[in-house]
């Protein structure tokens, strides 16, 4: 046997998973694809907030997890949620004894790794928040023993028994006692998105460090594995249409705070989705339609000064200064001209869900619309504006099945023995009919699990 624990994939989860099964005494090594020093992947481009849907990952356990049973409409896998939504906490405190700084931003924004980037548009990742940990948490990695294998892809696995023995590409085929795939998700394999997600994969915007291609899922399936039973959810935003051809424009200004107050249209000028849901939701139902780069937000001037301005990095007024379209008319009728859409038609959708608001019958819409989640906001207030926009997809949420420890499980439920998995290639947390959003950091979380129960197995 070469090692004790072979980890698939350096990002967050698999580092913060070999550093602790190094810390607890076994003998490490993780297999990372990409051979750059500084590899790319979603956790080298993260903006760094540790949250569990939007909450502090500090407030109580049954709080947490009731948000998420709500959010995903109780699809959440319950093992694997209580798990992350006990233990977000310890992997804070864990980061911190790692040297790593979390610092507080307000809100739920209370464990963020630092230095933050957060102004302007475009990315920026080198000397910030994910880059800074990865390299903070490959040195503790060496420091005890361990280290990254650069250049070297898994390709298949198999039960050795003992052990299981890693596949890799152009190389000996490795061994260890206990395998963790940390490998990202799928989000980057075009043909495994237009069999889950979306017909048109070519047609939404790459979100994401271009990694993750479904190595750990498809390894996993091959040992029988169970994948969750809905596979066609993924975290991402709404952008400025341009952001398919201008990097300036992602991941950073979002459109979701605009399409959230407003409505969105597709090319006939009918609503697509219920806005209120919010902009990951938006982002999968446009995904889904046969043209995801179709749609458009219609707001106005007091939406453009309001929720236009909520984020951080905020639309307005970085989508017209980053060269992203943004067309302003003084009347409906004339913003209708400007994106070909008939004058009727426009004002007719316009009129309709205006009425809809002063009546408060936005729920007898079709599609309906809400306004607990995210508040509407009547368009009567010119210059009225439309941007064009596309869905980006920045992580699949469906995945492998783990239970709470972080063990894989077969179609049967029964644990595969000697395999765990980690981070975002984790389905179950979650997803649900208006894709609720679990949170991706924070799924390092089951890193650390899948280190403890390795290093004491049940
Ligand atoms: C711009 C941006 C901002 C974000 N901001 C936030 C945020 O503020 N808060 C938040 O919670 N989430 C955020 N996210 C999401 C978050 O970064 C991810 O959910 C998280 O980093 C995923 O970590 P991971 O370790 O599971 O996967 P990854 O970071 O993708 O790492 C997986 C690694 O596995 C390697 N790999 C893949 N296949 C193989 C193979 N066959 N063999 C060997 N290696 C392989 C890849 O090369 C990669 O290095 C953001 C994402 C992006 C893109």
């Amino acid at each position: 046997m070469n090692e004790d624990v072979i980890v698939i994939g350096g990002g967050i989860a698999g580092l913060v998973a070999a550093n602790r099964a190094a810390e607890l005494g076994k003998r490490v090594a993780v297999l990372e694809k990409s051979p750059e020093q500084q590899y790319i992947c979603n956790s080298r481009y993260t903006y760094g907030t540790f949250h569990i849907n939007f909450t502090d990952v500090m407030a109580a356990e049954d709080e947490l997890v009731r948000k998420v049973e709500e959010v995903t409409d109780g699809t959440a896998h319950k093992d694997i949620t209580r798990a992350v939504a006990r233990d977000g906490r310890r992997l804070m405190q864990w980061l911190r004894s790692e040297g790593i700084e979390l610092i507080d931003l307000g809100q739920y924004h209370t464990n963020v790794l630092s230095p933050v980037q957060r102004s302007g548009a475009g990315l920026k990742w080198n000397g910030f928040a994910g880059d800074v940990a990865l390299k903070r948490l490959e040195a503790n990695l060496n420091r005890r023993g361990g280290k990254i294998l650069r250049g070297v892809k898994a390709r298949a696995l198999r039960l050795a028994n003992p052990g299981i023995e890693v596949e890799v590409e152009g190389a000996k085929p490795l061994r260890a006692t206990s395998v963790v795939i940390a490998d990202g998700g799928f989000q980057a394999n075009s043909e495994m998105v237009r069999t889950h997600i979306s017909p048109a994969p070519e047609r939404l915007l790459q979100r994401h460090g271009g990694t993750a291609t479904g190595d750990g899922l498809l390894m996993a399936q091959a040992l029988g594995a169970a994948t969750t039973s809905e596979m066609g959810n993924f975290y991402g935003h709404l952008h400025s249409r341009e952001a398919m051809t201008n990097a300036q424009l992602w991941p950073r200004p979002q459109a979701d705070d605009l399409a959230a107050a407003g409505i969105v249209i597709d090319a006939e000028g009918r609503r697509v989705a219920d806005e209120g849901y919010g902009g990951i939701y938006l982002s999968n139902a446009i995904a889904r339609l046969p043209d995801p780069l179709g749609t458009t937000i219609v707001f106005d001037q007091a939406i453009w000064e309001g929720p236009g301005r909520n984020h951080v990095q905020p639309p307005n007024p970085l989508v017209p200064e980053t060269g992203g379209t943004l067309h302003r008319a003084n009347t409906i009728a004339e913003l209708a001209a400007k994106i070909g859409i008939a004058a009727e038609r426009l004002n007719g959708v316009v009129s309709e869900y205006n009425t809809a608001f002063d009546d408060g019958t936005l729920q007898k819409l079709s599609p309906p619309r809400r306004s607990d989640r995210a508040k509407a906001w009547p368009i009567r207030t010119p210059p009225f504006y439309a941007m064009p926009i596309c869905a980006a997809i920045t992580n699949t949420m469906g995945g492998i099945v783990v239970d709470g420890g972080a063990r894989v499980l077969d179609t049967g439920g029964r644990p595969i023995p000697g395999l765990f998995a980690a981070g975002s290639t984790v389905g179950g947390l979650d997803g649900g009919p208006y894709s609720g959003y679990f949170g991706g950091l924070i799924k390092a979380t089951i890193g650390l699990l899948a280190a403890e129960s390795i290093a004491a197995p049940k």
